[in-house]
């Protein structure tokens, strides 16, 4: 855990969050500023800065960030209409929380790209 990091925060119960599926290796839970009707972060527990360093250094828990990803969908009723998973990456991509999560969004028509 690094105790400066705002989702491993989450992850040990010091930050409350809506948490909505977890399982042993992922934690999901809403996002505090919704971009949609349905936007849920998925993150690994393990702490790693973003979905390179996750994929590196541990393939196996970017595989169940996904899985979760898809249970989450499923259980927020997205997978008849389509949603939305996202990885923002570095300063370009727009990330600002440097623990990695997937960005579940969905619940309306997205568009061709989220703003
Ligand atoms: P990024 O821009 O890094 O891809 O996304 C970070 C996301 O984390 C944003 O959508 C933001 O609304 C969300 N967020 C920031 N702080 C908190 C928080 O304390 N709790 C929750 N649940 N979400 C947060
Ligand atoms: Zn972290």
């Amino acid at each position: 855990m690094d105790n400066s990091c705002l989702f491993c925060r989450i992850v040990a119960g010091e930050i409350p969050a809506t948490v909505v599926h977890r399982t042993e290796t992922t934690l999901a839970f809403r996002d505090i500023d919704p971009k949609a009707p349905t936007h849920v972060l998925v993150i690994p527990v393990e702490h790693h800065a973003d979905v390179v360093a996750l994929a590196t250094a541990n393939p196996s828990a970017a595989a169940d960030v996904l899985a979760t990803a898809a249970a989450v969908a499923e259980a927020e009723g997205l997978t008849g209409d389509g949603f939305r998973v996202i990885f923002n990456t570095g300063a370009h991509g727009g990330q600002e929380v440097f623990h990695v999560h997937a960005h579940v969004v969905g619940g309306a028509p997205l568009g061709p790209m989220l703003a």
